[in-house]
């Protein structure tokens, strides 16, 4: 069983910002140019901001003709991400517009930690999406270098610039990410300068976040409720109020035949493929798969004992992750 190269297709998950969420990886592998602290994904092996079509659209579009006929799992929104920046594939707009053909009628978000949206070809295909989720940790140049560690060339300077002609070109939603680290990007002076610019970008939404996970260093500490507090009251003072809570999971996963050895082969694979890609806890992964949590301890005991996982405690929670360098 090897998790070294999961699929391009992954979840639904339940994401508490999108609903049921259908992900397209556009990387196949840790290719960002960012390699920020707090990274669930582990430290970035490719430092770059080189586009190029990591995953040919015809792979990926492939791969999800193959998963639509094959599996029927509801899922509201289809979203573009993956191991690293999805900007970073070249053949993004030529994806947005396959799946659309895929699935006519489901909306396409793409994640983006905005490192390339001074570039107008990025942004002329970021605007074929219909939803668009870019982060903005920090817009202090000492503070967004120690929590993104961006790759040589990408200006932070540049990326405000970039946001802003985005927001004016782009016709859908936006919904700008901050996340905070202690005493890494939680300055007085970040946030006024985080204020500033989201009065002028003028996003549908500011979601204020925290790690919630192991990151990919460990100077990467979460921001404690009361900073998430302040960040939100000055951020998105109607934040509270948009801030989406997750619904309770529901099951979008086939049935578990945990009685033929098949099933639980899907289950493993299911499983050692989500964890591939972020750290999680039994609760978590129990929700994002929509599999009863009992069964699920047993398999992830065992496949600690194997070897195949690990675990780490975050905060009193239990983290189970593999693949990660
Ligand atoms: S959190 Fe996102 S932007 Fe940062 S290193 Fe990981 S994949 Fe790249």
């Amino acid at each position: 069983m090897s998790v070294e190269h999961p699929g391009l297709i992954f979840g639904p998950v339940r994401s508490g910002r999108l609903g049921a969420s259908l992900g397209l990886d556009l990387l196949s592998a840790k290719i960002c140019s960012f390699d920020c602290l707090y990274c669930e994904v582990g430290a970035t092996r490719a430092l770059t901001t080189k586009r190029k079509p990591y995953v040919p659209a015809d792979k990926l579009l492939g791969e999800l003709a193959y998963w639509l006929f094959h599996d029927h799992p509801e899922f509201e929104v289809v979203t573009l991400g993956g191991m690293g920046e999805p900007t970073l594939n070249s053949d993004m707009g030529r994806i947005i517009e396959g799946v659309r053909e895929l699935v006519p009628g489901v909306p396409v978000a793409v994640l983006t930690n905005s490192s390339l949206v001074s570039d107008p070809q990025v942004r002329a295909e970021l605007c074929q999406a219909d939803i668009l989720l870019p982060s903005m940790d920090a817009l202090v140049p000492l503070e967004f270098n120690a929590v993104n560690r961006p790759a040589g060339g990408v200006s932070m300077v540049d990326i405000r610039r970039g946001l802003l002609q985005l927001r004016q070109e782009f016709t859908g939603r936006m919904y700008l990410e901050v996340l905070v680290l202690a005493g890494v990007n939680d300055s007085e002076e970040n946030l006024e300068r985080l204020a500033a610019f989201c009065a002028e970008l003028g996003p549908d939404r500011v979601d204020v976040t925290t790690m919630t996970r192991p990151g990919a260093y460990p100077q990467a500490l979460p921001a404690p409720p009361a900073t998430l507090e302040h960040f939100r009251q000055r951020l998105c003072p109607l934040t509270a109020s948009q801030v989406e809570v997750p619904e309770k999971a529901r099951h979008f996963a086939p049935g578990l035949d945990n009685s033929t050895g098949d099933g639980l082969h899907t289950m493993s694979m299911r499983v050692l493929d989500s964890l591939a890609r972020r750290p999680q806890t039994l609760s978590g992964l129990a929700s994002a798969l929509g599999l009863p949590e009992e069964p699920l301890r047993n398999l992830l005991d065992e496949l600690l004992r194997r070897g195949l996982v690990q675990a780490t405690e975050l905060q009193g929670d239990i983290f189970y992750f593999c693949g990660r360098n």
